[in-house]
């Protein structure tokens, strides 16, 4: 990591809710010298925390979670007052799912707001670090103003979060860019000093326009996916292979490789409730997002052309075993939350088929999810007796499994295959029938 020279002030920082975005937040903040809080409310989750067990996966989270408390820079609590009374910075990290209808569900965001404002004996810089849709910080400001009770100066701001679950520390460690909203110079050098270390492009913005980048940018990634699901589709008409379309295409610096993988389409915690959050508050201030809507209907379609896939490839699928590697929405993370596998293995489920899954370490929450799923101990353990073997994460340990031995085991010879980890050429050498995603089966 770059330091830059001259770093020393040791900042106090709260970090409310303590999940994937708040526990490496509040982790890595704490590894860069300061002394962080961080407060859940849920009491069991803390409780865990405090005995040193980490109630999610992330690679490397545990360790630096444990050194960080050791060193005493880093503790939890369930209380909002013992942590406004300790941290001049406080950063509201707390979840804000779909409501349902679309919108953002605020609640959490407010009540947090609510619970700082009566707490506030002196200043606090107040941090949006959630996901918002554009406007949320006036709301925060005005919730805050009602609910004061002693007079004394506060500042919001919004500085969004970009990490991925999977690569979250390197992530929050080295980012391509901090944003930072802000209305006042106190709250602007108060987040100037706490990045300090960190020797990364600063966007200093307004509060609006930093809540909108982060919407516009989780929106213009799921679009670059939608696009190339789209693409893969023609591929699959015209027999081309989408994944040499997206080198070329990649090669292009005004285009870049990322987010060009043709397969099961977006899922996870943020993208498809925040693609729905940003159509919902352009309609509902006059705009119609037409472009987002039809990355949305690209992305639900994408998982029906894989069942579809999979009918053309079984015939019938009642009564069929069908062996599923990967239930978390990408690899090396626990989070099933909106994961395409699950959707996709319902959807086989209602359509009569048995199966049997494995995932590396998203299981557990998994069986909290999903019923009638036979969990095994390893890929090996999947293939035995199914029918075929289909891949819905592409996890690096799938890319690395014995193939004779899977087909050894397989009922019959076919691997169904929406991440596109193998080649055609390979697998029909091995003698599979491979079905994978805008790419010639052979
Ligand atoms: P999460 O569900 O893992 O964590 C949220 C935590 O907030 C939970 O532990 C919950 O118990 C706690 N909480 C809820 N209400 C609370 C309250 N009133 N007081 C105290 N704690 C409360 O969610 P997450 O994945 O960490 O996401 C948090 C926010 O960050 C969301 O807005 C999300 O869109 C955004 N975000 C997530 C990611 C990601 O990869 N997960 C990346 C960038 C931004």
């Amino acid at each position: 990591m770059s330091l830059n020279p001259g770093y020393s002030k040791i900042m106090k920082v709260a970090i409310v809710g303590s999940g994937y975005v708040g526990l490496v937040t509040g982790a890595c903040l704490a590894k860069l010298g300061n002394k962080v809080i961080c407060v859940d409310n849920d009491l069991k989750k803390i409780s865990e925390l405090r005995k040193g067990e980490v109630p999610i996966y992330e690679p490397g989270l545990q360790e630096l979670i444990r050194d960080n408390v050791k060193e005493k820079r880093l503790s939890f609590s369930t209380s909002i007052k013992d942590a406004v009374r300790a941290s001049e910075i406080i950063f509201i990290a707390v979840g804000t799912p779909d409501s349902g209808s679309g919108e953002a569900d605020l609640t959490g965001i407010e009540h947090v707001a609510a619970d700082i404002a009566v707490n506030l004996k002196e200043y606090r810089l107040i941090v949006e670090k959630s996901t918002v849709p554009v406007e949320t910080g006036e709301w925060v400001k005005r919730t805050v103003a009602t609910y004061i009770k002693n007079k004394v100066a506060f500042d919001v701001a919004s500085n969004p979060e970009f990490l991925r679950e999977g690569s979250a520390i390197n992530d929050f460690m080295h980012p391509d860019r901090i944003v930072i909203g802000v209305e006042s110079k106190r709250a602007k050098e108060l987040l100037l000093q706490l990045y300090k270390p960190l020797d990364v492009p600063k966007v200093v913005t307004n509060i609006r326009s930093a809540e909108l980048i982060k919407h516009a940018s989780n929106a213009f990634l799921a679009t670059k996916i939608s696009f190339i699901n789209a693409v893969s589709r023609v591929c699959d008409i015209v027999g081309a292979d989408v994944c040499e379309v997206a080198r070329g295409m990649g090669l292009d610096k005004r285009i870049g490789r990322a987010f060009l993988d043709a397969g099961l389409g977006y899922g996870g915690s943020c993208f498809p409730k925040d693609l729905e959050a940003f159509i919902s508050i352009a309609d509902r201030r006059g705009y119609d997002f037409r472009l987002l809507k039809e990355v949305k209907k690209i992305n639900d379609g994408q998982k029906n052309y894989i069942i579809h896939k999979i009918k053309s490839s079984l015939w019938i699928i009642k009564g069929k075993t069908i062996g599923v590697l990967g239930l978390a929405f990408k690899p090396n993370t626990d989070d099933i939350r909106s994961a395409p596998a699950i959707d996709l293995i319902r959807a086989l489920q209602g359509e009569g088929a048995k199966i049997k899954a494995y995932d590396p370490k998203a299981m557990k929450k998994a069986k909290a999810v999903l019923s009638k799923v036979e969990y095994c101990r390893d890929p090996y353990a999947v293939c035995k007796g199914s029918d075929c073997l289909f891949i819905a994460t592409e996890w690096d340990e799938f890319k690395k499994l014995d193939l004779l031995k899977i087909k050894k085991m397989l009922k019959r010879p076919l691997i169904i295959d929406s991440r596109n980890i193998y080649t055609s050429e390979e697998m029909r050498k091995l003698g599979f029938n491979y079905v994978s995603v805008g790419r010639r089966s052979e």
